[in-house]
C-alpha cells in the first residue's frame, strides 16, 4: 500500500492556549482527496492551520512524507510542498490574473522561462483563466476567483494541496465545475485535503472523510463505504 504523504495523528492544537482541536487523525495520499467535514466551527479550519504551521501542534504529530513537520516554520513547508488556499478566495484584486499567479510561484525563485510554463499548466486546467489574464483579478467573478486562487496555490509546485471551502459563496454549478478542476488535480497526482460545508459536492470527489464535531472526529470512512448520503449529513450535522 502508498504511503500517505500526510499523516496526522491525534493532532490537538488551539489558539494560544485556546485549545479547539483534540485527537484529530487523518491522512492524505498522493492522488488522492481526503475531505474534511463537519458543522460550523467544528475545527476544520484550525486543523488545515496546524498543518500549514499558523497554528501550534500541542499534542499529536504530524507526519509529512515521512518526516515529522510539527515545528517546522510556515514557510519552510511552503517550500517543503504544502500549499494551502485559505477561504474567502483571497487574491491581489487590483493585479492582473497573470500577475497574481506570477506572485504565487515567486517564493520559488525559478527564472522567468519556467514561471511561464507553470503559468500554461494553470491556463490549461482553468481556461477562463486564460481569457481573463489581464484583467484586474478584482473584475472576476466569484468562481473565477476562487480558481485564480487555487491556481496561484498551484504555482508554488505543492504535493500537498490544502483547500478550504472552495464552494463557499458559489453558485451550485460554479461548485460543480471547481470540483472538476479538484477531481483533474487529483488524477494529476497531487494530494488534496479538502474542507468543505458541501456534503454533496466533497464526496464527489473525495476518497476518504473525515468528520469533526466540536474538535474530535465522529467518523472517518472511505467514500465507497458510504452508502446513506443522507445519514452522513446528518452525522456532519451533529444530529446523530
Ligand atoms: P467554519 O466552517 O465555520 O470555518 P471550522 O470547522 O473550520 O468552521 P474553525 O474555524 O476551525 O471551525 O473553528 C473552531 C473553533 O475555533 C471555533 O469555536 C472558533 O470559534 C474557534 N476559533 C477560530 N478562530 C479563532 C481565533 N483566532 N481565536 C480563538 N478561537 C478561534
Amino acid at each position: 500500500m502508498t504511503a500517505p504523504l500526510l499523516d496526522v495523528d491525534g493532532l490537538a492544537t488551539g489558539y494560544g492556549d485556546i485549545r479547539v482541536v483534540w485527537d484529530v487523525s487523518f491522512q492524505v495520499f498522493p492522488g488522492k482527496v481526503t475531505a474534511l467535514l463537519g458543522r460550523n466551527g467544528s475545527g476544520k479550519t484550525t486543523s488545515l492551520r496546524a498543518v500549514a504551521g499558523l497554528n501550534p501542534v500541542r499534542g499529536g504529530r504530524i507526519g509529512y512524507d515521512g518526516q515529522r513537520i510539527d515545528r517546522m516554520a510556515a514557510h519552510k513547508r511552503v517550500k517543503a510542498g504544502i500549499s494551502y488556499v485559505q477561504e474567502g478566495k483571497r487574491v491581489f484584486r487590483q493585479q492582473t490574473v497573470d500577475d497574481n499567479l506570477r506572485l504565487g510561484g515567486y517564493s520559488l525563485g525559478v527564472r522567468r522561462s519556467a514561471l511561464d510554463a507553470d503559468c500554461d499548466r494553470v491556463y490549461e486546467l482553468f481556461p477562463v483563466l486564460r481569457e481573463k489574464r489581464r484583467h484586474p483579478a478584482g473584475s472576476l467573478s466569484g468562481g473565477q476567483q476562487q480558481m485564480l486562487a487555487i491556481g496561484q496555490a498551484i504555482m508554488a509546485r505543492p504535493r500537498l494541496l490544502m483547500l478550504d471551502e472552495p464552494s463557499g459563496g458559489l453558485a451550485p454549478s460554479i461548485v460543480a465545475e471547481v470540483m472538476s478542476r479538484v477531481a483533474a488535480l487529483k488524477e494529476s497526482g497531487l494530494a488534496i485535503l479538502l474542507v468543505e460545508q458541501a456534503v454533496e459536492a466533497a464526496v464527489e470527489v473525495a476518497d476518504h472523510v473525515t468528520v469533526l464535531d466540536i474538535g474530535k472526529v465522529t467518523l472517518s470512512s472511505p467514500v465507497d463505504r458510504i452508502d446513506d448520503l443522507d445519514r452522513l449529513k446528518d452525522v456532519c450535522m451533529g444530529r446523530v
